[in-house]
């Protein structure tokens, strides 16, 4: 089905190691992506069991070749020298119909020499929330690593209890983390290190290589491709929850979906990871930390850079504070589309600034806050005045911050404008509690709640009855107050 080549695995081992997938007792599949299998170039899908027996790993599909994947990674700031694919496989790469290289891995197929403790599998839950939120992230254009298929393994996990197991596929840019050159740098093995290097630079940024320092480049592409994602991922109120550096992608992708959740309530200090006591990877902490994980690639890369010495530090220093610039007129982009205001608009930053003051202070849910100024934007009427309004605490001083707002020359009737706004602001995200939702049932043996919510956030401008009743914020008993990694 899929036409497997393996490029990665000429890279100096121990970057990757041959390794087989465990068998499962009994996987049956719970999900398929055969759009993007299309965009992968599958030609025939294969009936059922077959697509199970593969992405189980029960099988080993034709031309692929697993291995499972070395990195280090600074862990909420403790470095581990040694972390690598505990418990996933690369299959291979396949070439998709755009010539873009990706790779296919299969997440909870057995344990594999970079395991240590754990045993190399998956509960459901994560796989389906991982399936839910990066189809979404996908949805929304914002650069994500995707789902292709999800397969219960009919074996039972043992986290904190007894839970269903499951195999989750996912398909990257690649799996190049920062990690990745961490473990390559600490071995002091510069071979491995250049010969990543290069791959990295010629599979994501060709460009690069015709740079006077193809390694400074390397360095400067891959700040301004993760400022980019930071600003996509804050202006829908995401909130990746563990930015390890060994979660942190150099293709720029969003990797790694265990405890994320998107905000409700705005608030800057807002964190739902309960690993993540101290707040280290708190909503408004992101571009923070992405620049310190940046940093720690630009010392992996300094005994590859043209300037040895201060010289080359002082550059790779330069290379990591143009994240802020790049993040600043990114986010300004955003802030415009998201209110509806001209691209050039002076004024997207300052009310951006006042909004989210109402919204933090008048305790407004961040999604449907944007939503219901779009739709006001649209067609400016009392009653869509009033349903925005009946989303804050504090109205009175929400009608002064609309006011400002109009003044600012809003979309209105300008088309274009308008439909920027409106990608800017779904109507829907995977909100936490309908993804628990969807788990709780799916461990009874009910999908149909996990099918329906992924109809809808793969769908996320869709305005339809379906839509909009998932899309509704939690009531009080509903809340989730914490996410897990559930690894
Ligand atoms: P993650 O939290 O998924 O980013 O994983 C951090 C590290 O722990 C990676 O090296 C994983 O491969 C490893 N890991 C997580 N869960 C398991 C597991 N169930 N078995 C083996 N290794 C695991
Ligand atoms: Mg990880």
């Amino acid at each position: 089905m899929l036409s497997f080549e393996h490029r990665y695995a000429t890279l100096p081992e121990p970057l990757s190691v041959e390794c087989a997938a465990t068998p499962v007792a009994t996987p049956e599949l719970i999900a398929f992506n055969a759009p993007l299998a299309a965009e992968l170039g599958a030609d025939e899908i294969p009936d059922e069991a077959t697509l199970a027996a593969w992405f189980s790993g029960n099988q080993t599909m034709p031309s692929a070749k697993p291995r499972a994947l070395g990195y280090a990674g600074h862990q909420f700031g403790n470095f581990v020298p040694q972390l690598g694919d505990g418990r996933a496989l690369l299959l291979g790469e396949v070439v998709d119909q755009h010539g873009k290289r990706r790779d296919v891995q299969l997440k909870g197929s057995g344990r594999t020499p970079f395991s240590r403790g754990g045993d190399g599998r998956s509960p459901l839950g994560p796989v389906l929330r991982e399936y839910l939120v990066s189809e979404f992230m996908a949805a929304m254009g914002i650069p994500t690593t995707r789902a292709l298929a999800a397969v219960t393994s009919g074996e039972r996990v043992v986290r904190q209890l007894p839970e269903p197991g499951a195999v989750f596929t996912r398909v990257a840019s690649s799996h190049i983390r920062v990690g990745t050159f961490q473990f390559a740098a600490v071995r002091r093995d510069e071979a491995a290190l250049k010969a990543l290097a290069d791959h990295a630079i010629e599979r994501h940024y060709p460009e690069a290589a015709n740079a006077q320092d193809p390694y400074l480049a390397l360095l400067e592409a891959v700040v301004a491709r993760q400022a980019e994602l930071v600003a996509r991922w804050m202006s829908i109120g995401f909130i990746h929850g563990v930015m390890n550096t060994d979660n942190c992608s150099i293709a720029g992708e969003t990797i790694d979906y265990g405890p994320c959740a998107f905000m409700e309530q705005f608030d800057p200090q807002k964190a739902y990871s309960s690993v993540d006591q101290g707040k280290r990877y708190a909503f408004a902490s992101q571009p923070g930390i992405a620049q310190w994980n940046l940093a720690r690639f630009a010392e992996t890369l300094l005994p590859l850079l043209n300037e040895q010495g201060d010289a080359g530090v002082a550059q790779a220093t330069d290379a990591i504070r143009r994240f802020d610039g790049v993040f600043s007129a990114e986010q300004r982009r955003l802030h415009a589309d998201k209110l509806g205001l001209a691209a050039e608009s002076n004024d997207a930053d300052a009310l951006m600034e006042g909004l989210e003051s109402q919204m933090h202070q008048g305790r407004m849910d961040m999604t449907a806050t944007f939503d219901a100024l779009t739709h006001y934007a649209a067609s400016p009427s009392d009653e869509r005045r009033d349903a925005l309004l009946a989303l804050t605490t504090q109205p009175q001083a929400l009608t002064a911050w609309l006011e400002a707002w109009q003044a600012a020359q809003v979309a209105g009737q300008d088309d274009e404008r308008f439909a920027a706004m409106r990608r800017g602001n779904p109507v829907i995200i995977p909100r936490n509690h309908r993804v628990q939702e969807a788990i709780d049932a799916a461990y009874d043996g009910d999908f149909a709640p996990f099918y329906t919510l992924l109809g809808v956030v793969t769908q996320p401008f869709d305005d339809s009855t379906e839509a909009r009743r998932l899309a509704a914020p939690a009531i009080d008993s509903e809340q989730v107050l914490r996410t897990f990694c559930g690894t």
